[in-house]
C-alpha cells in the first residue's frame, strides 16, 4: 500500500521508521516530514492542519492510507476531509479529536462514561477559579482548556501562580491533584474494537529529579516492570471500552489513537489526560518494541477492521528514549544551531532542518530524541544515552535521570 503521514516531529520520525519496516508499505510519502523522516519517506509540502491541503495531496499520491500524527490537524478536520476523498485515515474525525482539544469536553465524557479521574470544575471567571481552587487544594492543577502542546497544565503550591495561570488561559479546567506514578497507555482503535500497545512512562518535567516546568516531555521507557499485572485489563474495561461506547452514542465515534494518561493511585489507575493521537517521546519507546507491522495495524483500524486483527507481537527487551532540547528549551528555543551526530541509527529527529548548505540544525525546543533499545533496561538506558553522548549541539541539554528509578527499582505503587 501507499501511505502518506502527516506531521513533523520526533513522533512521525518514529511512525515513519516503523511504517518504512513494514513490507506491506510499497511507497511511504510524508509533509511535511524532517531530515530525519526524509531518510526513510519521500517528502512533500503541506500546511499539516490544512484539510482541503492534505486530502489533496493524498489525491495527488495516491495514498491508501494516510497516518495523521499530530493533534492541530486532528482538531481541524483533517481525517474527515481525507476520509471524504474516499481514502484509509488513521486518525479520528474532528468531532472525536475534542477528547484531546478541549479538556472541559474530556471531562465531560469521562463523567458520563463513568471513567475513573480526578474531580474538576471548567473554569472562566476569577470567582470561579477561587472556589475551585478552594475546594480541591494543594497542590493546585490548573489547564488550559484548548490545545497548548503539552504546556497548559500548571501544577504548583503557589497560589498565585495558580491564578496567574487560570487568568492568562482565560477557559481553565482546575482539578484535584493524582498523586502517583503516571503511565501512558496507547490503544489502537477502529472506534468499537481496541488493541492496546505496551504501557510506557514519560518524563515531563525539564529537570533531574522532575524539577522545573512541565514541557512536552524529556524522555520515556518501556515495559514498566512496576506496574500491576491487570493494569491493561483494568485500564481498557473502565476507561477505554466505556469512553468508545460513550463517544459512539454521541454520534462521534473515536477511531485512531487514543492515548491515556493515567495516574495509578493508591485507589486505582485514573485518568489525567485523553490524547487524540501518539504520545512523543513515548512512541519512539513503544514502536521500536513493536514486532508486529505497523501499516497493517494502523490500516486494519481505520478501515474498521481492528476486532479480526491478530495479536500484537513484540520484540523482547526494553526500550529507553532521551530528548536532547535546545537552549532554554520550555522556554523560547534558540534555534540554528548545527548539529552533529544526528544521523547515528536510533536518533530520531523532533526539531531539525536542513540549512542551505546542508548542514543539519536544531528548528525547535525538542531536537532530537536518543532511542536505544537493549535486553534490559539498564542495558537499553545505557545505549540510549551512549548515543546522547555522540551528539554535539551548542547550548543544548537533557535530563540525565531517564528511566533511573525504574532501574534502580525505587518506584512504588
Ligand atoms: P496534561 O497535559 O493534562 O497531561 O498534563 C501535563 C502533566 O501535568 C501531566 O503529565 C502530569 O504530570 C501533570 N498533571 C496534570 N493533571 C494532573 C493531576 N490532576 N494531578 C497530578 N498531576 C497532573
Amino acid at each position: 500500500m501507499r501511505v502518506l503521514l502527516i506531521g513533523s516531529g520526533g513522533r512521525e520520525h518514529a511512525l515513519a521508521v516503523g511504517l518504512a519496516a513494514d513490507p506491506s508499505v510499497e511507497r511511504l510519502f510524508a509533509a511535511p516530514g524532517n531530515p530525519g523522516v526524509a531518510a526513510v519517506a519521500e517528502l512533500r509540502d503541506v500546511t499539516a492542519d490544512d484539510p482541503a491541503a492534505v486530502a489533496a495531496l493524498a489525491v495527488e499520491v495516491a495514498a491508501d492510507l494516510v497516518v495523521v500524527g499530530p493533534e492541530a490537524p486532528l482538531v481541524a478536520g483533517v481525517a474527515d476531509a481525507v476520509r471524504a476523498k474516499g481514502i484509509a485515515c488513521f486518525g479520528p474525525s474532528g468531532a472525536a479529536a475534542r477528547l484531546e482539544g478541549s479538556k472541559a469536553f474530556a471531562k465531560d465524557v469521562m463523567a458520563a462514561a463513568g471513567v475513573p479521574t480526578g474531580r474538576s470544575a471548567a473554569c472562566t471567571t476569577d470567582a470561579e477559579v477561587t472556589a475551585a481552587l478552594d475546594e480541591f487544594g494543594t497542590p493546585y492543577v490548573v489547564k488550559n482548556d484548548g490545545l497548548a502542546a503539552g504546556k497548559g497544565v500548571v501544577v504548583t503550591d503557589d497560589r498565585a501562580a495558580a491564578e496567574a495561570h487560570a487568568r492568562d488561559c482565560g477557559r481553565v479546567v482546575i482539578e484535584e491533584f493524582l498523586d502517583g506514578p503516571e503511565v501512558s497507555l496507547f490503544v489502537v482503535t477502529d472506534g468499537t474494537a481496541a488493541v492496546p500497545l505496551m504501557p510506557a512512562q514519560d518524563f515531563k518535567r525539564v529537570g533531574d529529579g522532575d524539577a522545573g516546568p512541565n514541557t512536552g516531555g524529556m524522555g520515556a521507557y518501556a515495559p514498566l516492570s512496576w506496574a500491576p499485572a491487570d493494569l491493561v485489563e483494568r485500564v481498557m474495561a473502565e476507561t477505554v471500552m466505556p469512553t468508545l461506547a460513550e463517544m459512539r452514542g454521541r454520534g462521534t465515534p473515536f477511531a485512531g489513537l487514543l492515548y491515556v494518561g493515567l495516574a495509578l493511585t493508591r485507589t486505582g489507575p485514573k485518568v489525567i489526560e485523553f490524547n487524540a493521537r501518539f504520545g512523543d517521546p513515548e512512541t519512539q519507546v513503544v514502536l521500536a518494541l513493536l514486532a508486529t507491522p505497523l501499516g497493517e495495524l494502523l490500516h486494519a483500524a481505520a478501515t474498521g477492521a481492528l476486532a479480526d486483527f491478530p495479536a500484537l507481537r513484540w520484540h523482547e527487551g526494553s526500550a529507553v528514549t532521551v530528548v536532547v532540547a535546545s537552549h532554554n528549551y520550555p522556554g523560547t528555543p534558540r534555534t540554528g544551531d548545527v548539529i552533529s551526530g544526528g544521523e547515528q541509527p536510533g536518533v530520531i529527529h523532533a526539531g531539525t532542518a536542513r540549512r542551505a548548505d546542508g548542514a543539519l540544525v536544531s528548528s525547535g525546543g525538542r531536537v532530537l530524541s536518543a532511542t536505544a533499545t537493549g535486553p534490559d533496561l539498564a542495558a537499553a538506558r545505557a545505549a540510549a544515552y551512549a548515543l546522547v553522548e555522540g551528539i554535539t549541539l551548542d547550548g543544548s541539554h537533557h535530563r540525565t535521570d531517564i528511566a533511573l528509578s525504574a532501574v534502580e527499582g525505587r518506584i512504588t505503587l
